[in-house]
């Protein structure tokens, strides 16, 4: 597919953010494999240096593409306006801060409402009665429903931090909606929220790249995305090493630079 772009404002990647490319103001025209002399010469030179213009694929992606969506990948949505984070700089922020950081699930926090809470059918609010009754929203709820919260501690290297997982995520990695298990947790006679069940373990000793919202005044980093991608996972983990690097580098070598090459140059010479 080759895909021209007009008017388009293009920011500059830089060592948090990715490349973004945007819409300008009213004159932006997305032109898709238009027949034009400069898409025709533009193919013809990869036929000379014999690269697979891959079009196999073309009609799959396109249809993939809805009207008004964003062309943004899904790589570029799980990083868009966050910052790439370990664990060790998430626990030294001092101000709120959308994140995104990788880690293995290690074990679940208990917590005082254990691994499900009984919500609203219609819109995922905590339900204020164990009984029928009148969400917010407008619902009526005969029947209450069991949706995930799951606390854990998420381990990078010897840092660790506790995260919180919510409904759609957890079913994403579990196979099963909380429903589902409570109701198989019913049938061997359990239903307290503080009795894990094993299809749980599935989402342990994992690594797995996070999209999260770090709340100071609440101490909390709650996740909104969840990704498995190994190649996206890696991408990230060399981001992380960089800003180490960069960190390291400020504190400590930054500052033997200086003794070395100002005040003591001749120790270089020599
Ligand atoms: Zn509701």
């Amino acid at each position: 597919m080759i895909m021209i772009l007009t008017q388009a404002r293009v920011k500059e990647g830089t060592t948090i953010y990715a490349t973004s490319i945007s819409n300008s103001w009213h004159g932006s025209k997305v032109l898709i494999n238009e027949v034009m002399p400069e898409i025709v010469e533009f193919k013809a030179r990869f036929t000379s240096l014999q690269i697979n213009d891959d079009v196999s694929g073309e009609s799959q992606q396109l249809t993939q593409m809805t009207q008004g969506s964003s062309l943004m990948s899904e790589q570029e949505k799980f990083l868009y306006k966050a910052a790439v984070k370990s664990i060790s700089e998430i626990n030294a922020l001092k101000e709120d801060a959308t994140i995104v950081t990788i880690g293995i699930i290690g074990n679940f926090v208990v917590g005082k409402s254990g691994w499900y809470y009984l919500s609203c059918s219609n819109c995922f609010k905590k339900s204020e009665s164990n009984i029928a009754y009148r969400c917010s929203c407008g619902t009526y709820n005969e029947n209450l429903i069991p949706r995930y919260k799951l606390e854990a501690k998420v381990y990078h290297g010897k840092d660790s931090a506790n995260f919180i997982f919510w409904d759609r995520d957890c079913t994403c990695l579990i196979g099963k909606s909380a429903l589902k298990l409570r109701d198989l947790m019913i049938e061997c006679g359990e239903d307290d929220p503080k009795i894990f069940p094993e299809p749980l373990d599935d989402t342990l000793a994992r690594t797995l790249a996070y999209r999260a919202k770090y709340q100071v005044a609440y101490n909390s980093i709650s996740v909104s995305k969840v990704s498995d991608d190994a190649e996206f996972i890696k991408v990230l983990k060399e981001q992380m090493c960089c800003n180490e690097v960069i960190r390291y580098l400020t504190i400590h070598e930054m500052n033997d630079y200086f003794l070395l090459t100002c005040v003591f140059p001749a120790c270089i010479s020599n």
